[in-house]
């Protein structure tokens, strides 16, 4: 495995060395509880005093509060209940205060969530309305003069979490004062700290959360300043901590931590300097241009934090291209890390008019202030790596079946499975039941590899996908009308299926024939019987991703447990030498770096890839097969599938790769 390269800051960090030492202190000497009037509590309060004198300098907030809680989604909360709390009070006063809550389009959800959930709950009634962003990610200010009279309150953050954006602050600022606006104003500091010059004391802004781990501290620990004078509602009661404005005995390692991180940041020395990062972006950006010809910045370089890079590799859907750096052991992501499990386009970029297409293909590449010049040294070389694994043509006959001109590719998406018959001589293919969500994907494939699509069919009734494939490559054939066969190479494939049901049979001919014997794939809609027509050695690829693969005998998903964990896998692949470890991700993914398991290097057999070498792997039936991939989701898949062939000895690596030691 290679080594991490991690540059997802942005998510979160790592913990400063001087940070570990200095919670591990707190916990070793200072484990006093900083309430208690004893000597180790007076020593927890003084760690906790320097911590806060610290901050206070770093935020340039000599006054106000800088209170310690659990990290930016309580620094929010808090914000947004007192200022709520002290709108409720003023407009039953009868005071006028407006009845807008007003939210940059592109701020974290944590900030609309918890408007939405606060206004519900204390019943303020207000409406909430998001402040759009410009083309380049920033707030519109002749917007924000509109509404600004009708504005409660308004937030907007400092840097945005996706694309680096730095919002225009002083610009805020000063549209808040031409219109006398009486509105409560937070900024979401967490992607500044560290990386933007901060005087929240000179400043109007009335609150601004922060998060550790977003800066080299752990999680669990985070800061809130609050102006002078500024509402305040304490969220959590109890034993009177933070001057009964937070209760709960606070996390002294986490402050510990945190307050080395800013002592860090006082001290100079340790961070680079922001010249020094746009030049370390400046090699990423060259390395990145180099690596894929076609890329487009998300936004626009000058506007945003030299740590921050979001862009788009036009065709390439985000995921791909994420497998791909993750495989090289570069640590990037699509988006925020809180969306990453729900593959939802970016509502950032969305808001900035970015079109769908380029959204659906965005990655975020981020770094902390620590980066060194040997990370970036590797972060390139892997970068153009990625590159070059991109460029692989992934509709190639494959290496291990030798000699076989024609290749069959598995195309998934939601639970269905669609398949492509290729002739990479003639560049001509055939689709069968193509899902109608990677129609695009599918056409965009085909086009980048100068393929001709002679028809694009469908076993089921479901044409749709079928349909999408044809419309997005100008119009495909469906099944000549003449009825015949469609050649690929020296294989066809022809029609079959009774009562109207429509099957497919692929295989080489002999005497111009394709007998039961010859045929080696068969595309079937469900329940479809086709005995008559194919013999037992044909595999018959459905349209359902879990059962995509069976053999006509026995037609039914594996049985019993596949999944091996990294210590039993040791235990299969010392007891067999002659087990084969079979890399089941994607080309590219293999490329960009390969898999070595308990000493043994992998061969790559792409999951799209299975059916092909379906029969390759299985043998004489002895040999074991452990499968490995990335996560594990895609090795459990092939070990099913290879058992429901009749094949007892497949496995696959619980947890992936990502978990093996
Ligand atoms: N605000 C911004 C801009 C963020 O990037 C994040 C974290 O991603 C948060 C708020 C929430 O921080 P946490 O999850 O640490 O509470």
């Amino acid at each position: 495995m290679d080594k991490e390269i991690y540059l997802d800051a942005n998510a979160t960090s790592p913990v400063l060395p001087a940070a570990i030492a200095a919670a591990a202190a707190a916990m070793r000497d200072s484990y006093g509880n900083p309430s208690s009037s004893h000597a180790a509590g007076l020593r927890a309060r003084a760690l906790r005093e320097a911590a806060r004198a610290s901050a206070r300098r770093v935020l340039g907030a000599a006054g106000g509060r800088v209170m310690f809680n659990s990290g930016a989604t309580e620094g929010i909360q808090t914000a947004v209940l007192s200022a709520l709390c002290a709108i409720r009070a003023r407009r039953q006063r009868g005071e006028a205060c407006g009845d807008l809550l007003l939210y940059g389009a592109t701020e974290h959800k944590a900030v609309p969530e918890s408007l939405a959930h606060w206004n519900e709950v204390l019943g303020t009634g207000l409406e909430l309305r998001a402040l759009p962003v410009d083309a380049g990610g920033r707030h519109r200010l002749d917007v924000l003069r509109e509404l600004a009279p009708r504005a409660a309150f308004v937030c907007t953050m400092a840097a945005n979490n996706e694309t680096g954006v730095v919002s225009d602050l002083d610009g805020i600022a000063a549209v808040l004062r031409e219109s006398a606006s009486p509105a409560l104003w937070m900024v979401d500091c967490v992607q500044a700290l560290g990386k933007l010059p901060l005087a929240l004391g000179a400043s109007r802004i009335d609150y601004a959360p922060f998060s550790g781990h977003k800066l080299y501290a752990p999680k669990g620990i985070g800061m809130l300043y609050v102006r002078e004078g500024a509402p305040y509602t304490p969220l959590m009661c109890g034993g009177g901590q933070e001057e009964g404005q937070r209760s709960g005995t606070e996390n002294m390692a986490g402050i510990a931590a945190l307050g080395a991180v800013l002592e860090a940041l006082e001290g100079g020395a340790t961070f680079r300097s922001h010249s020094e990062l746009l030049a370390c972006r400046e090699r990423l950006v060259g390395a990145l241009r180099a690596a894929f010809p076609g890329i487009v910045f998300n936004a626009p370089l000058e506007h945003a934090l030299p740590t921050t890079l979001n862009f788009s590799v036009p065709g390439v859907a985000s995921a791909d291209l994420l497998e791909i750096f993750d495989a090289a052991g570069v640590r990037v992501s699509a988006g925020s890390a809180c969306s990453a499990a729900r593959a939802a386009p970016s509502y950032v970029l969305d808001a900035m008019g970015v079109p769908v297409r380029r959204s659906a293909s965005a990655v975020r590449l981020s770094f902390g202030p620590l980066l060194d010049d040997a990370t970036i040294d590797l972060a390139c070389a892997q970068i153009a790596r990625c590159g070059r694994a991109l460029a692989l043509p992934v509709l190639a006959p494959s290496p291990l079946l030798d000699g076989q001109p024609q290749g069959l590719v598995q195309l998934d998406a939601d639970g269905a499975s669609g398949w492509l018959l290729f002739d990479a001589g003639a560049r001509q293919c055939v689709a069968i039941d193509v899902p109608e969500a990677v129609a695009g994907r599918s056409a965009a494939m085909l086009r980048a590899a100068g393929y001709r699509l002679l028809a694009s069919l469908h076993t089921g009734q479901d044409d749709r996908g079928a349909a999408a494939l044809a419309r997005e490559m100008d119009g495909a054939p469906g099944w000549p009308a003449d009825g015949g066969a469609l050649a690929l190479g020296d294989a066809i494939l022809a029609r079959a299926g009774q009562d109207g049901a429509r099957a497919y049979l692929f295989g080489r001919p002999q005497a111009g024939v394709l007998g039961p014997d010859q045929v080696r794939f068969v595309f079937a809609g469900h329940g479809e019987t086709l005995r008559p027509d194919a013999g037992a050695q044909a595999l018959c690829c459905r349209g359902e991703t879990e059962r995509a693969l069976a053999s006509l005998e026995t037609a039914a998903p594996g049985e019993g447990a596949t999944e091996l964990d990294s210590a039993a896998a040791r235990r299969l692949l010392d007891a067999h030498p002659d087990a084969l470890v079979v890399d089941v991700r994607e080309l590219r993914e293999h490329s960009a770096g390969a898999i070595r398991l308990h000493g043994q290097a992998a061969l790559n057999v792409p999951l799209s890839r299975l059916a092909e070498h379906a029969g390759y792997l299985a043998g004489d039936g002895a040999r074991p097969v452990l499968f490995v991939c990335r996560s594990g989701a895609r090795s459990a898949r092939a070990a099913r599938a290879l058992r429901g062939l009749g094949h007892p000895r497949a496995w696959s690596l619980c947890g992936g790769i990502a978990l093996a030691h």
